[in-house]
């Protein structure tokens, strides 16, 4: 018997859109790459992405920055967070969450995942009450919103900010709500694996002038705040302007330019993500041992990746079931490997925070598939994976 296989490459994007490619040409041509060495009348790139991130969810005010970490670290540090000081954060996650926690000597506490792939609101209330903790660095890890109504409610009444980490949900929302517009700060990532590709980069967006005020002088703005057009009036630079330590990692031009079309593209690009994403968990569900995740309804998705859960399952035969399918082509991640791998690493890999036991998380790690859906793959394409992973959980299954 032939066995299907899929040739198609689970980490290539798509090439970059031509007017994406003209525009970064011309500010190569203009020699102007830095954020404020503009012509005379001229805004520049940096400056105008952030009015257009910031208009697209609603925002008042945003900064492009270096990096998705550098916006999460940006906001802590605006917020106030300091040497020793507690931050809430998801056991499951990716690293530089906890690694912008670290970045400003904080101490991340864990809380666990449910089902759901979510932050366990239970959980999170204990542990904010055990810890002292007066803020939360809430990740949408693989794009899966919480109920966010109950979170901000239990945040609100404990006093505690939120920052969220939307690596992996610009695009999304909760209740027609914009991911990142629940919090104090929203932070994104504009890097290569993530909604709109610029190779590395990253953008903050907030209401509140004081802290976009700080976060633009942390970002390296020098005394050339005035420039920025999606910022908050000079008033409220008045002090911060000579607190604010600069902590350099400013977006540059080129970027930003290559960016804006990208995300006047984004909302056809979520309907193709989701379109990808729909196929392979419709292929999916009903699979003996397989459990697909529901998505509620309040969610608004962006379908760039897929989780699985096999519940129960041993790690002979999930690592069976992941070599089974990369035998065939198509590229699964196991988040509960004993040892971190590629993107994979979790809590107890992150072995500069102090130690945590997080039982739930894994319990339900250990059963967590995970795969990538890039724009080059097709609907068609999605059928062919989703026959090959049915095919070699079912079979796992019958030999366990
Ligand atoms: C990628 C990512 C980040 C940070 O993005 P960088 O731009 O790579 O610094 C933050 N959180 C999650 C969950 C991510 O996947």
């Amino acid at each position: 018997m032939t066995q299907t296989v899929f040739t198609g490459n689970f980490t290539q994007q798509e090439p970059i859109p031509e007017a994406a490619i003209d525009a970064a040409v011309a500010v190569m041509r203009s020699g102007r790459l830095h954020r404020y060495n503009t012509a005379p009348g001229d805004v520049g790139e940096v400056a105008q992405l952030e009015q257009e991130f910031a208009a697209s969810l609603g925002a008042k005010y945003c900064l492009a920055v270096a990096s998705g970490g550098y916006a999460m670290g940006a906001a802590l540090r605006a917020v106030g967070v300091g040497p020793s000081d507690k931050v809430l954060t998801n056991g499951f996650t990716l690293a530089p969450v906890p690694g912008a926690i670290a970045a400003v000597n904080a101490e991340p506490v864990f809380v666990e995942v449910t089902e759901a792939l979510t932050i366990d609101l239970d959980d999170l209330s204990a542990k904010a009450a055990a810890s002292g903790s007066k803020v939360l660095m809430l990740s949408h890890m693989r794009g899966h919103l919480c109920d966010m109504d109950r979170l901000i409610e239990i945040c609100d009444r404990d006093g505690i900010v939120v920052i969220e980490d939307c690596a992996h949900t610009m695009g999304g929302a909760w209740r027609g709500v914009p991911s990142g517009r629940h919090g104090l700060f929203g932070c994104y990532s504009t890097q290569t694996y993530k909604h709109i590709n610029s190779g590395e980069g990253g953008l903050l967006v907030t209401d509140d002038a004081a802290m976009m005020a700080k976060a633009i002088m942390l970002s390296g703005s020098y005394m050339l705040f005035e420039r920025h057009t999606a910022a908050p009036p000079t008033e409220a630079f008045a002090e911060v302007k000579y607190l604010t330590p600069n902590v350099s990692g400013r977006m540059d031009n080129l970027r930003a330019a290559i960016l804006r079309p990208q995300l006047a593209d984004l909302p056809a690009q979520v309907a193709r993500w989701n379109a990808l994403y729909r196929a392979v968990e419709e292929g999916l569900r009903n699979t003996p041992g397989l459990q697909v995740i529901e998505r509620p309804a309040e969610e608004s998705i962006v379908g760039s990746s897929i989780q699985v859960l096999l519940p129960g399952i041993s790690p002979d035969a999930i690592e069976a079931v992941v070599a089974g399918c990369q035998a065939r082509g198509v590229e699964l991640k196991w988040f509960g490997a004993p040892e971190p791998a590629a993107f994979t690493s979790r809590y107890d890999s992150w072995r500069y925070a102090p130690v945590q036991s997080l039982p739930q998380t894994d319990r339900i790690l250990a059963g967590l598939l995970d795969m990538r859906l890039p724009l080059t793959f097709s609907v068609d394409d999605a059928r062919v994976i989703t026959e090959i992973i049915r095919d070699e959980v079912m079979s796992a299954h019958v030999e366990a």
